[in-house]
């Protein structure tokens, strides 16, 4: 299997190139050729097997320049020991609302971890078979979330290295403290002046910038990218899906062939495209819900077409969603459009040079045909909080929350009644100021406070990775502009942080 570019259908490279380069020299994301399929029996043998060995199978379809021995030791060592009860996507049945899919046992308490305990292990093995000799050096931004999860799961890997840029005002308190208090030996953490897009946009430029890649190049380091723009995420992203289908088929929940819904809070629409991925390889799947929060321009690319960055950010209860140029959405246009690189380089371009774009009235009815859009206001997602924990004693996080308002509101619009998952992507833990506000009305200073009387009123504990963060020896503290972040990544690499 090769993977060619969303912006020119002639470069094509194997699972490793596209996994160390991250993006396409012209700007564009790697995507697979075509999509492997699954027959019924493949789906009826999956849900006889454990996660590790799911991912095994649907792995391998897609990394054909992996052996299967080389896929086994990179999804052992991710999934092994590193998540709760062994299990990295336990699915929770809440009554008469649905499934909860629960992404969030890892290391970082938040369901990046599925993606980026795995990704150095295909990174350091992609390497090798690229006879590459330089260091790979990884290059993130991060709305909160995965910048904390790739610097936990690239730590003092061999090989590698890792700065995280964030957005200084623009992540929670336990957050920001994650970052700032992480250990390891090859890694960086910067804030920056800036919001998410900003981060994100400008280590996009660094990436694509000749004079910056030369000047790494010279202290022998090459970069790469643990964004959800990397294919090494997005793959093992379609695993959980096809988990959570087989799970319910092996429980007796649907029957063979039942298609199911899955409503997904979403942010830079990787975690929702994996599922259309999951959905073309054959999953039986009626509709994807994307629930976003008040930085609903994704509701309104989907309701109208149009997607439109002229708008104002809000700051949110739900801080990694709070993002205005979706980057995986390319991959879903390249799709929807029958692989036109030239409608979407078009299209990428409207967006750099004018803030927007538009999709014919053609495609937007088969995007409507596969998927529906909700949104919800911090107001409205701790109502949703508040609801969960009366009626099924079920803590949510706040960007959980913007799922199951989603449903809600979708379940009123359409009447539907399809048997649904909701993607659960954080630990409850990560946001205790807004879950607890939520549910109490009370307002409390101090996250670990919050988390204390979080604990109190749930019976639940706050994940010991999280409890211990307040004892910890903030390491990283500096803070730039976005014009001084190629500065910092050029003295990083030489050695100089
Ligand atoms: C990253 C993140 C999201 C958004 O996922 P995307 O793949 O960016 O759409 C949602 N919730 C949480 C908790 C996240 O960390």
């Amino acid at each position: 299997m090769k993977f060619v570019s969303t912006r020119n259908s002639d470069v094509k490279v194997t699972a490793s190139k596209a996994i160390l380069s991250g993006i396409s020299s012209d700007g564009g994301l790697f995507v697979p050729e075509s999509f492997p399929e699954l027959s019924t029996d493949d789906i009826s043998n999956l849900s006889k097997m454990s996660y590790k060995e799911k991912a095994d199978f649907i792995i391998g379809k897609y990394f054909t320049d992996f052996s299967e021995q080389e896929i086994k030791e990179c999804t052992e060592a991710a999934y092994g020991d590193n998540f709760e009860n062994g299990d990295p996507a336990p699915l929770v049945k809440l009554g008469d609302l649905g499934y909860v899919l629960e992404l969030w046992h890892g290391p970082t308490s938040a369901f990046k971890d599925v993606a980026l305990q795995i990704l150095p292990h295909f990174i350091v093995k992609s390497s090798k078979k690229c006879k590459n000799n330089e260091v790979t050096l990884i290059l993130t931004a991060t709305s909160g979330d995965t910048g904390k999860a790739a610097l936990e799961g690239f730590k003092n890997v061999k090989g590698t290295e890792i700065v995280v840029f964030y957005p200084y005002n623009g992540v929670s308190k336990i957050q920001k403290l994650q970052m700032e208090t992480q250990e390891g030996d090859n890694l960086a953490v910067c804030g920056v002046n800036g919001n998410f897009d900003d981060t994100q946009t400008c280590v996009k430029k660094i990436f694509t910038d000749k004079n910056i890649n030369q000047k790494v190049k010279v202290f022998g380091r090459k970069f790469s990218s643990a964004n959800s723009i990397n294919l090494g995420r997005l793959v093992p992203q379609i695993v959980y899906y096809v988990s959570a289908y087989t799970s319910m088929l092996a429980e007796g929940e649907i029957e063979p062939s039942e298609k199911i819904n899955f409503v997904v809070p979403t942010g830079n629409f990787g975690n929702i495209l994996a599922a259309y991925y999951a959905r073309k390889m054959g999953i039986p799947v009626n509709r994807l819900i994307c629930g976003s929060n008040s930085n609903n321009i994704l509701y309104d690319f989907i309701k109208t077409g149009k997607y439109d960055t002229d708008r104002e950010f809000h700051l949110t209860d739900s801080p990694s969603m709070d993002i205005l140029v979706s980057s995986n959405l390319e991959r879903l246009l390249y799709d929807l459009s029958g692989k036109d690189s030239v409608l979407v380089s078009s299209l990428m371009n409207d967006l750099f040079t004018k803030g927007k774009y538009k999709v014919s009235d053609e495609m937007r009815s088969v995007i409507n045909s596969i998927f529906d859009a909700q949104w919800c206001s911090d107001a409205e997602g701790g109502k949703e909080i508040k609801k969960l924990f009366d009626e099924y004693s079920y803590l949510c996080d706040t960007h959980t929350a913007v799922a199951v308002g989603a449903y809600d509101k979708y379940r009123a619009e359409t009447g539907d009644d399809t048997k649904t998952v909701i993607v659960s992507t954080a630990s409850p833990f990560k946001f205790p100021k807004a879950v607890y506000r939520a549910i109490t009305g009370e307002t409390v200073d101090d996250d670990f406070d919050a988390a204390t009387k979080l604990s109190d009123i749930s019976g639940r504990k706050m994940p010991m990775q999280l409890a211990e963060l307040c004892n910890k020896k903030v390491g990283f503290d500096s803070f730039v502009e976005t014009d001084e972040m190629p500065d910092y990544v050029v003295s990083f690499a030489g050695g100089e942080e």
